[in-house]
């Protein structure tokens, strides 16, 4: 079970509060060793793309892959529902959605069962709730952790839980504790668990990675309180992107709506990735250049060729809307993906509708000038 002592203390000034956790039945664990692969993304790309997009990405990598397996772990059904705006899902509705994370290949779930963990285990969380009411100096951070490895701790996670911490912050802190278990034998995991409060979840989990955590935290679309915890989700997307994970992630965009139906949870219209608006254009110019890469059968360079994440390797696709800023090419292609013949008198139709509205036209708006 994981004693997240730092959670219900205020603590403005500490930067990261420790967390003890050890390797227990009541955390659900996913092995994905086995499916874990070093296959890289470029097996989506039907066009070597490098002779298309000139990648500033790779120019001067500061976050070279680090060569090893990465865990993850979903927090949305413990840290998750302690939003104040979600519902606690049915047992059922968390079940399917502890399938969807097996799915994607995360390594442990918290599946937020209370428990005791004996007189010893109950020591230590007593000391780590002590000591996560003062600054953690580097001595008292040595103190503890020390103190927990010698005590049997099989795995220790260093938590943000205010969000206050950089990507500088997060690498640093992990590299200390990473050398304190190794001073100390080793072989125990590290965790990193991060908060949204300063909108840094993703690329401070990314840093702490670098700096030597085995496993990192997050929760789904990043729920969780007050401004919400690492979004898991993005964080998958980014690794792959970097090549450091090989998860499959075609059903990433399931468990996104997933988890936002069983926990009743609004999705921003604009969140990357999985929001409504993620992969939907009604420019003329974006469009055009997308619908082009279609006609041409390929569905990887639709993907990219206006979209710096690629819809397809994640589940999802390109939306062409039509709208007063859109070409006749949008209203061509809205009429064929629809089965409809584009003819001319009915393209103009709905192309001066168009123009002359102020928003993006509705599907039924359109369908009534059929
Ligand atoms: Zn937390």
């Amino acid at each position: 079970m994981e004693y997240q002592t730092g959670e219900t203390s205020s603590l403005t000034f500490i930067c990261a509060v420790v967390v003890i956790i050890f390797r227990s039945e009541l955390k659900t664990r996913f092995d994905s060793t086995a499916r874990f692969r070093r296959v890289g993304l470029r097996r989506f790309f039907r066009v070597p793309i490098e002779e298309l997009v000139y990648d500033w990405n790779t120019i001067e990598p500061d976050f070279p892959p680090p060569g090893r397996h990465i865990g993850f772990d979903d927090e949305t059904l413990r840290d998750g529902l302690q939003s104040p705006s979600v519902s606690e899902p049915q047992v059922e509705e968390k079940i399917e959605l502890l399938h969807l994370m097996n799915a994607l290949a995360i390594d442990t779930a918290d599946i937020g069962l209370p428990g005791a963990g004996g007189t010893h285990a109950a020591g230590v969380e007593r000391l780590a709730r002590e000591i996560a009411e003062q600054k953690l100096s580097p001595d008292v951070i040595r103190a503890l952790y020390t103190v927990a490895i010698r005590c049997g701790a099989k795995a220790v996670c260093v938590c943000d839980t205010v969000g206050h911490s950089t990507p500088d912050g997060a690498r640093a802190v992990v590299r200390f504790v990473k050398s304190i278990i190794e001073e100390q034998g080793g072989n125990i995991r590290l965790d990193w668990h991060g908060h949204q409060d300063r909108g840094l979840g993703v690329i401070n989990s990314i840093a702490a990675i670098q700096g030597g955590a085995d496993q990192v935290h997050g929760s789904a679309l990043g729920i969780g309180e007050r401004v919400g915890n690492t979004p898991l989700d993005q964080l998958l997307v980014n690794l792959k992107l970097m090549e450091w994970i090989d998860n499959d992630l075609s059903r990433l965009g399931e468990y996104c709506q997933i988890a936002a139906r069983i926990c009743k949870w609004t999705i921003p219209y604009n969140y990357p990735v999985f929001g409504r608006d993620a992969f939907r254009t009604a420019t003329g110019v974006h469009a055009a250049a997308v619908i082009k890469s279609y006609k041409k059968g390929d569905q990887h360079l639709a993907d990219i060729i206006y979209s710096g994440v690629p819809a397809g390797a994640f589940g999802l696709e390109q939306v062409i809307e039509v709208g007063p800023m859109s070409g006749r090419s949008n209203v061509i292609y809205w009429l064929e993906k629809r089965g409809f013949e584009p003819n001319e008198e009915r393209v103009n139709r709905i192309f001066e509708r168009a123009k002359g509205a102020t928003c993006v036209l509705e599907e039924s708006e359109i369908m009534e000038l059929l």
